[in-house]
Formats: C-alpha cells, sequence, structure tokens
C-alpha cells in the first residue's frame, strides 16, 4: 500500500516512460495500420507484438485463439490482476485507401492504435512494477470485429474455434481465468470528445436465413414454381412492420441484406438467403427483437409454402464498463486533458466482445479521439497517432 502522495509520484514516474516511448509507439501504431489483417489471421500483427514482449523480458504465451499474445508482468507484492488489451484485427474494407490490395483488409476501426496504447502502458507499467500490488497482463486479442463469419461458422464446426469472436473464444478457453479486470483504450469516429468513459454497447445476435422453394419457368409456367425471393421479401416487410414494438431505451437495430435472391429472372428464385444483425441494448430486449424475426421469417415462409431454416449465432453480449473503473479512468484522465475534454456514459447502437468480457469481470473502454472519418467507413483513418495511441 501506498500513501496518495506516493501514488501521485508513481504515475508520473509511469507517465515518464510512456513519454520517453513516445516516438516508437507513434511509429508502431503507423507500421500496424499499414499491415491490416483481418480477425483470427492476425499472424503478423502478433509477431510484432511478441517481439516486444521479448524485447521487454516479459514472459508470454503465442496463439491464443489462433493469434492472441498474452504476457504477464509479476507485481512487487501480491493482488489483482488487471489486463490491458489491445485489438489486432482489421476489417474486410477493400476500397479504403489503406487496404491491403491484396486481402482487402484495412484498419477502418483503429485497432492498430489500441495494440500500440497496450504496448504503451507496459513500457509505463515496468518503471513502476516493484511498487505494484498485484500483476499486470498485456493482451494482445483476436478478431474483435465480425468478418469472414462463414470462414469462422467453418473453423466453429471444425472445433478449431468455440465463438465467432475473439474474447468470446478466450473466455471459453479460459485465457481470462487468471485475470480480474480487463480494460482497453479504443479510438472513436471524427469530431468525438477527446476521451469518453462509461460508454455502453448493444448486444448482437446474426441469423443466417434460407428460404428454398421450386423453381419453374418463370414465362410459360410461373404457377409451377415456389418463389422462395418472395418469402424473403415478404419477411423483410414483415420485419419492418414490427418496428413500433421496440423501445427506444433499448436501442435497438435490426439490419438485413439478402446474399442470395435466385439466379436470373427468367426463373423462378427456389433459393434466397437473408443476413440479419439484431442489436439491442439488453438480453431481453435481444429475445424480444430476435423473436419478431423469427415469426417474420415464419410468415414468408407460410405465405408462399416455401421452407424456412435459420441458423442463430449470438454474436456479442451488451457491454457495460464498471462505474469504479470509469471513475478512476475519468479522474486520471482529468489530469491530463481537463474535466471539460471528457464526457461520460453515452450509448452506443455498434456492438464489442468487451461485452462478453464485461459479464465475467469488471471492464473499462474509453473511447480516444485521433482519427477522421466514421467508424467502418472507407474514411476512416487515425491521422493523430500520439492522440490515438501514446496520450
Ligand atoms: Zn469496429
Ligand atoms: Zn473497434
Amino acid at each position: 500500500m501506498s500513501t496518495a502522495a506516493e501514488v501521485t509520484e508513481l504515475k508520473r514516474a509511469a507517465r515518464e516512460a510512456v513519454e520517453s516511448s513516445r516516438d516508437r509507439l507513434i511509429e508502431l501504431s503507423a507500421d500496424l495500420q499499414r499491415h491490416p489483417e483481418t480477425g483470427y489471421r492476425e499472424e503478423r500483427g502478433a509477431a510484432v507484438v511478441a517481439d516486444w514482449f521479448t524485447g521487454m523480458g516479459l514472459p508470454f504465451e503465442t496463439g491464443l485463439s489462433r493469434t492472441g499474445v498474452k504476457a504477464r508482468m509479476t507485481g512487487g507484492s501480491s493482488g489483482p490482476t488487471a489486463a490491458v488489451l489491445g485489438e489486432l484485427d482489421a476489417l474486410l474494407l477493400p476500397g479504403h485507401p489503406l487496404a491491403d490490395p491484396a486481402t482487402g483488409a484495412a484498419h477502418a476501426c483503429g485497432h492498430h492504435a489500441q495494440v500500440a496504447s497496450m504496448l504503451g502502458a507496459a513500457m509505463g507499467l515496468a518503471a513502476v512494477r516493484e511498487q505494484l500490488d498485484g500483476d499486470v497482463v498485456f493482451f494482445a486479442v483476436p478478431a474483435e470485429e465480425s468478418t469472414e463469419l462463414e470462414w469462422r461458422r467453418e473453423l466453429v464446426r471444425a472445433g478449431e474455434l468455440r465463438h465467432l469472436v475473439g474474447k468470446a473464444d478466450l473466455i471459453a478457453r479460459g485465457a481470462f481465468d487468471d485475470v480480474d479486470m480487463a480494460m482497453l483504450c479504443h479510438t472513436a469516429s471524427e469530431g468525438a470528445p477527446r476521451l469518453s468513459v462509461g460508454d455502453s454497447h448493444n448486444g448482437s445476435v446474426v441469423k443466417s436465413v434460407r428460404f428454398e422453394g421450386r423453381a419453374s419457368h418463370a414465362g410459360a409456367s410461373p404457377w409451377r414454381g415456389v418463389n422462395a425471393l418472395k418469402s424473403a421479401t415478404l419477411a423483410l416487410a414483415a420485419i419492418d412492420a414490427q418496428r413500433d414494438t421496440f423501445r427506444d431505451e433499448d436501442a435497438v437495430r435490426v439490419n438485413a441484406v439478402m446474399p442470395h435472391g435466385g439466379s436470373a429472372p427468367t426463373a423462378v428464385p427456389d433459393r434466397a438467403e437473408l443476413e440479419v444483425v439484431i442489436r439491442a441494448r439488453t438480453v431481453d430486449a435481444l429475445r424480444h427483437a430476435c423473436d419478431a424475426v423469427d415469426r417474420a421469417v415464419r410468415s414468408g415462409a407460410v405465405a408462399l409454402g416455401t421452407t424456412a431454416t435459420t441458423e442463430t449465432t449470438l454474436n456479442y453480449l451488451p457491454h457495460h464498463q464498471d462505474p469504479g473503473l470509469t471513475e478512476l479512468c475519468r479522474a486520471n484522465a482529468a489530469t491530463l486533458f481537463g474535466e471539460a475534454a471528457i464526457s461520460l456514459g453515452a450509448h452506443r447502437g455498434a456492438s464489442t466482445d468487451m461485452g462478453d468480457l464485461s459479464e465475467v469481470m469488471p471492464v473499462l473502454h474509453p473511447f480516444t479521439s485521433g482519427a477522421v472519418g466514421d467508424a467502418h467507413s472507407v474514411d476512416y483513418r487515425v491521422t493523430d497517432h500520439a492522440a490515438a495511441a501514446v496520450e
């Protein structure tokens, strides 16, 4: 235990150590940005992190949920273990100016800066490790984004993954069993506050729906066909008809695309597919919205006489930050940026697998400025690596 003055001095020493690594961290964030990799394929990023841990003399494990890298810094005396996370993955966004021409991967959510900030935290805490009551885990984690879901489903079927997203898979494997609390710092969209903390996120469920009917000549004998495309469009209309039943405070989003709706207009489509993402603020609201979608799918099938099969996957649990960690973060950030620069506790319609972690331990997930454009768009990129990755 330390006095308040001693804690202030430790913070100063840690901050100085981070500052002395500033140029390396900026360079690292920019380097990872230039080498985007999608979830569960982050081999180069994992190797870069492993090199940093080696350079710092920290013991680490690799290959956790395919690409996760986890190091442990032992404190001077016993206490809880806090994990600092950095998400390794990029999105699949071939139109992005910084996209990898070969794979189409692009850092349109700023995760490269998280990895640099995680390693910056390691540099800072290394300067005061003897004074820490408890350990710190530094963990580069895979696959926060929902990309290449069909490939991931195959990995689940093959037994290589247990969940589609990284933190849920890591939790299932016990990789967080020796951790008591976890935090990461994400970049926000353009025009965001300098730092926001305490925000919550929607949980989300993915439904892959397949309608099957019967093909026939669309001109000569359409009456012999059973039209799967009409089932899908009716289901979409029935989903829209129920939007009034979603309460404002539940922040429900139901978004769908139709990856397949027939091959040619000369034949009655015998197969149509919908990919539906359902999001809501609570598990109860998620269930309500999922029931509405299931009924809509059934109604489309019944009306046309097609068969509908639905594969349902829980993608992310709703995310809530711990109030105690939120207050510590706010108070510390205020000493750097001033009270006015910090925003508190908004609800966000997007989802994150920090939600899964927030179900099993206290978590902290502040957002920092440093990026331009809207997250997940071709315009999004971190331009101020110092703000995003160091400060
Ligand atoms: Zn994202
Ligand atoms: Zn993200």
